[in-house]
């Protein structure tokens, strides 16, 4: 009988944990298993923040995908996805095609702009590796020509950091760690650099704690951060943004605009024809996308709603891994063709954001947390994340120690 192929698209955390479960749970005879990513290596996502503001080298963020697969059983394609066509079961990569009986997508989140003018253009997003190494070396480009140049121009020194959610204040929390020494090292007094966080809602982390917001907001503010919250950004220029606030508009100068305000799934998701809200597909409790027999949706490209609230869960590596689980677990039932599907369930243990190298806030297991433990929890729950896709091996190479 001939052997189903497996493909799975993307090496981020929805992709790899399905990998790496799926060579645990199937023969070497009973799938050919491919997993296709854009680089030889996984990024670690939920640390860009930090190699973005230079707090950790680019290089500890990533780490090869060789390393963790077992190749006797998976074959690793580096290539980039253009399309899929799922009436003729192909994936169209950059350099070939890929033919599938079992697709997994999971090529993860891009950067939403709102359609607000010149975002795209003019402001960096997170997006990977890549793009972190990219702002660090951009700040650090605006303080020595600012330090260089006769008549200075001081808002090279402001960076503008769009959006108080998640992203954008562990983002901030870092480059507060880092200014110090920054300005050390470029010889620029700290009092000249601005950090300003422009947010639309009135509030730092809606949905977050509001003990635990108030003190996010007073620790950062104290570490220099300006906050503009209820303040919209309408446009963006190469040198700053313009903002508004009820009816006052104002104009912004900086040298570096980060926009960590919005995330979407990946456009070739719709751009192939599975219907999506912002490139997220509402899958099937199975995780496979609606009408579809052999395409699982996961990670940043799905969606999964919390009956709770009836509303989106937000998109997350939490949600990510353990989706990765199930999915491996209905992959094997479907190549065996015995069985029943399992339904996901998200089993939220809790949040934490970091707000610097040792300072942080959360609420796991429904406690809440704040300060040195919640830094060392946070700590934890990266470390287990490496665990999960590579055991003590990857812990010990990657991990984060440093819990004092
Ligand atoms: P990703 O991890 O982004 O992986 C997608 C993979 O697909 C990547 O390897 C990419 O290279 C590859 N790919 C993309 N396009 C293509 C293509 N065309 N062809 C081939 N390969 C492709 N979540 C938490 O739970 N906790 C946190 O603390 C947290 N902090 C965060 C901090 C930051 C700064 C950011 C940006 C996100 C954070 N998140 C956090 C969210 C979390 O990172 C995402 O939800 C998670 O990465 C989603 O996993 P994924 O597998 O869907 O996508």
């Amino acid at each position: 009988m001939r052997k189903p192929n497996v493909v799975i698209l993307g090496g981020g955390y929805a992709g790899l944990m399905t990998v790496t479960r799926l060579q645990k749970q199937l023969g070497v005879n009973e799938a050919n298993i491919t997993l296709v990513n854009k680089n030889e290596y996984h990024y670690e996502s939920t640390w860009l923040h930090e190699a973005s503001a230079g707090t950790m080298h680019h290089d500890r963020v990533r780490y090869s995908i060789a390393s963790v697969i077992d190749q006797n059983k998976v074959h690793f394609v580096k290539d980039a996805v253009t399309s899929i066509d799922s009436s003729n079961k192909k994936v169209i990569l950059e350099n070939g095609e890929l033919s599938y009986d079992i697709l997994v997508v999971g090529l993860g989140y891009e950067a939403e702009t709102f359609g607000i003018k010149g975002l795209k253009e003019h402001a960096f997003t997170i997006a990977n590796v890549n793009v972190a190494r990219q702002i660090k070396e951009h700040i650090e480009y605006q303080f020595a020509t600012y330090k260089a140049e006769v008549e200075k121009r001081e808002e090279r020194l402001t960076i503008v950091v769009g959006g108080a959610g998640f992203t954008g204040i562990e983002f901030l929390g870092e480059l507060a760690t880092r200014m110090p020494e920054l300005c050390r090292e470029y010889d620029v007094e700290q009092e000249k650099v601005r950090l300003i966080c422009v947010e639309a809602a009135p509030t730092v982390l809606p949905g977050f704690d509001p003990e635990l917001v108030d003190y996010a907001v007073e620790h950062l503010q104290r570490k220099g951060v300006e906050f503009k919250l209820g303040t919209a950004i309408k446009e963006c220029f190469e040198t700053g943004i313009v903002v508004s606030k009820e009816d006052e508009v104002e104009e912004i100068k900086a040298g570096t605009v980060v926009w960590a305000a919005g995330v979407r799934g990946n456009s070739i998701v719709e751009k192939s024809g599975f219907e999506a809200m912002r490139g997220r597909v509402k899958v099937e409790k199975t995780l496979l996308a609606p009408g579809f027999k052999d395409v699982f949706i996961i990670g940043d490209c799905s969606l999964v709603i919390n009956e709770e609230i009836n509303r989106p869960y937000p998109p997350t590596a939490q949600i990510a891994m353990q989706q990765g689980i199930t999915c491996a677990k209905n992959i094997a039932v479907l190549v065996r063709e015995q069985g029943q599907m399992e339904e996901f369930a998200p089993d939220i243990k809790g949040t934490v954001c970091s707000l610097g190298e040792d300072d942080a806030i959360g609420v796991v297991f429904g406690r809440k947390l704040k300060g040195m433990p919640a830094s060392a929890m946070k700590k934890v729950i990266d470390n287990r994340a490496l665990f999960m896709v590579g055991g003590p091996t990857l812990v010990l190479k990657k991990g984060k120690f440093k819990f004092l």
